[in-house]
């Protein structure tokens, strides 16, 4: 009778787990089809070939764009600081 009771425990444990994951499960992709900001980090698509720049505002799903038949390199440099006195 207790192994009953324990095997119906651990299978009550595992099913609530198991909501739990396919919960959490559920929501990730949605998360992730967001497109990420990188306007405070400037990105760029650089051919390597011609040195064409192209500047990427937002990111959503991640593709690198082919340029003089060679897929360009992904260049994050530093926002330079913004100087509005002068
Ligand atoms: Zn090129």
């Amino acid at each position: 009778m207790r192994v009953a009771i324990a095997v119906l425990a651990g299978l009550l444990i595992l099913w609530i787990g198991a909501a739990v994951v396919r919960s959490i499960a559920r929501m990730r992709p949605r998360e992730e089809a967001e497109p990420e900001d990188v306007q405070d980090l400037d990105v760029f698509f650089v051919c390597g070939d011609c040195g064409t720049e192209f500047r990427v505002e937002r990111i959503g799903e991640l593709q690198i764009p082919r340029h003089c038949g060679e897929p360009m390199r992904v260049e994050r440099r530093p926002r330079p600081p913004v100087t509005t006195q002068n």
